[in-house]
């Protein structure tokens, strides 16, 4: 398997950061999202038809990559989203792009490069004038296929996702989580990429989805071409070049060993998250698409503690329908019945683009117009999903949950847009449960400060310790030069945890947690004498979290979280808890990967 082209070093290994768990070992496949230059220049008469020619197979060639990409996608959870694809079709189809660029290469002598180019310019001229908002919009797609044709005319390859046929480790820059959702688990076996954060929404899809992976290694785009022979560490964050012999063995052993103790924890999946004196803590998944539910399953979700609802935004250009979300709410919540479905409302903005629907040039967007703060703006649009989701309460155990909400007013206003909602289908004589829970979460530093006055408006919390502790902390989440500071053990972290705890306990609203803090059984206890009724998390978490639950008592918690808010940094915490947990669970925390 080693390849003799690669000119590495045998057993070169690169660190960065461990972002989803497992071993894939296979070989690279470079994806490189630089946007295409063309360059216009003159040509000889001579140079016409040749030029013709190859404007007319790009456009052919162009096609018939889309239909490859079509029928890839069609048997897919995705497939909702193939009309982009059908967009691509048409425009490639259109008249005036193939006669206006044959033209200037005839009429004009323009290199076929430069003839599209002016043809595609004039094209978007025409839609930026367009009145029309919906139709403006269309110009993204010509952007697009004008890329693609660029492409396969300068003879480089397309950078899908989607249409990757054989089994590799890709390596980007940096990929979005869109790219991370097209991915086809079958083919993209793990993935690196230079930059991101471990609470990245990249890297928590990877972990969803279960695709070992390796992030914020800062260089590897530069010093690993594609096709090199690659092992990816996802546990341990590392990504070892050009293996040897000797080092194949020994991962696939330790491959061998990740299954086994995969499958032992899976049998953990029916029995109750209980702790031994009887306290039952409910564990659920969270979801970005439905098509993770039955994985969820799988692994003993008892319900979904966060469905990130945005995701059914993005790589689309147009926002999905009330009634095209009724359909994917609806199905979510009847194959979890008879376990609650927490749905939480759009939270565009920060690392999450829908680059058609929300504001994409803020300069600082984790702190712009994200989550809430967009959908109070874009009423329409909120309130459409509003709608959808109290219709899909009508079918099963719905909560509501409201991303990033800041203070009292900001839940007073989307509790309004709700009511509005609410009367308008009672006025259409559509049923909804009129009980439904609506919650929110706590992942803004303001908001864990007032959590007692927030407690008056809601009927349950769930803390996001993913934004808490990058607010928190002043540490952004997706950049791995910061990553170092990123301490869910930070005194100020605990102490925004019992303040939150406290204010639901006394409020007698249940309180949950749906950040990866959740995630790590290693903090399971002291979550546990926090006084969590809930921890949601990517679905293989789940039964790790759970071992450790069934073995510990609620006062031993208490113990332990009093003790470490008696300490004054975040090494000492550290030090504590380590010690602590490995006393009680020898070898389990050690990454055994
Ligand atoms: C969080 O912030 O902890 C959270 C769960 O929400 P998201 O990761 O989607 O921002
Ligand atoms: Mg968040």
């Amino acid at each position: 398997m080693v390849s003799e082209k690669i000119d590495i070093p045998q057993d070169t290994l690169l660190v960065g950061i461990a972002a989803s768990p497992g071993i894939a070992i296979g070989q690279t496949y470079s994806v490189d999202r630089e946007r295409m230059s063309a360059v216009e220049r003159r040509i000889a008469v001579a140079e016409v038809p040749g030029q013709i020619q190859a404007f007319m197979q790009a456009v052919q060639l162009s096609r018939s990559q889309l239909e490859e990409v079509r029928s890839a996608v069609s048997d897919r959870e995705l497939a909702e989203h193939l009309y982009i694809i059908d967009t691509h079709l048409l425009i490639l189809e259109d008249q005036m792009l193939l006669d206006e660029t044959t033209a200037l290469i005839r009429d004009e002598f323009l290199n076929a490069e430069g003839a599209l180019k002016r043809t595609l310019q004039k094209f978007e001229k025409v839609f930026d004038s367009i009145e029309d908002e919906y139709l403006r919009e269309r110009r993204s797609d010509i952007d697009s296929v004008g890329e693609r044709l660029l492409r396969n005319l300068k003879g480089q390859s397309q950078q899908s996702l989607v249409g990757i046929d054989r089994q590799v480790i890709v390596v980007a820059h940096e990929l979005s989580p869109a790219d991370t959702m097209q991915m086809d688990r079958a083919k993209i076996i793990g993935f690196v990429t230079d930059l991101g954060g471990r609470t990245s929404h990249t890297a928590i899809l990877a972990r969803s989805l279960g695709i070992p992976s390796v992030i914020g290694l800062e260089t590897v785009t530069a010093r690993v071409p594609s096709g090199t022979p690659v092992i990816v560490d996802g546990a341990l964050g590392y990504l070892v070049l050009n293996p040897s012999a000797e080092t194949y063995r020994e991962y696939e052993e330790k491959q061998r060993l990740y299954m086994n103790r995969e499958t032992e924890l899976l049998s953990l999946s029916s029995l109750s998250a209980e702790t031994l004196d009887g306290c039952r803590i409910r564990l659920c998944g969270n979801v970005e698409l439905s098509d993770e539910i039955p994985l969820a399953m799988r692994y003993g979700a008892e319900g979904v503690g966060l469905f990130r609802s945005e995701f059914m935004y993005l790589n689309r250009t147009l926002p999905p329908t009330e009634d095209e979300q009724v359909v994917a709410y609806r199905s979510v919540v009847e194959a979890m019945a008879p376990h609650p479905v927490t749905i939480r409302s759009l939270d565009l903005g920060g690392d999450k683009f829908a680059p058609e629907i929300n504001v994409t040039d803020e300069s600082n967007p984790a702190m712009g117009l994200r989550a809430v703060r967009f959908s109070l703006k874009e009423r329409r649009l909120f309130k459409s999903q509003l709608r959808a989701i109290l219709r899909t309460s009508a079918f099963g155990r719905v909560r509501l949950m409201f991303p990033m909400i800041s203070g009292v007013a900001e839940i007073r206003a989307c509790k309004d847009l709700l009511a509005e909602a609410r009367a308008e289908l009672a006025a259409e004589g559509i049923a909804v449960d009129p009980d439904m829970p609506i919650g929110i979460m706590i992942e803004i530093p303001s908001a864990a400060l007032i959590a007692d006055l927030l407690a008056r408006e809601v009927d349950f919390f769930s803390v996001g310790t993913n934004d808490l502790i990058q607010y928190c902390l002043a540490v952004d989440r997706g950049n791995e030069h910061v990553a170092y500071l990123y301490e869910p053990l930070h005194p100020a972290i605990l102490r925004a945890l019992q303040t939150i705890c406290r204010a639901a306990r006394q409020a007698q609203i249940s309180v949950g947690m749906c950040g990866e803090m959740a995630s790590d059984p290693l903090y399971t206890l002291i979550l546990l004498g926090l006084g969590f009724d809930e921890l949601s998390m990517n679905p293989p978490s789940i039964p790790r979290v759970k071992e450790v639950l069934r073995l510990v008592r609620r006062d031993e918690g208490e113990r332990l979280i009093a003790e470490l808010l008696s300490m004054a940094t975040t090494a000492e915490i550290n030090r504590h808890l380590d010690a602590e947990m490995n006393r009680r669970f020898p070898g389990l925390f050690k990454p055994l990967l």
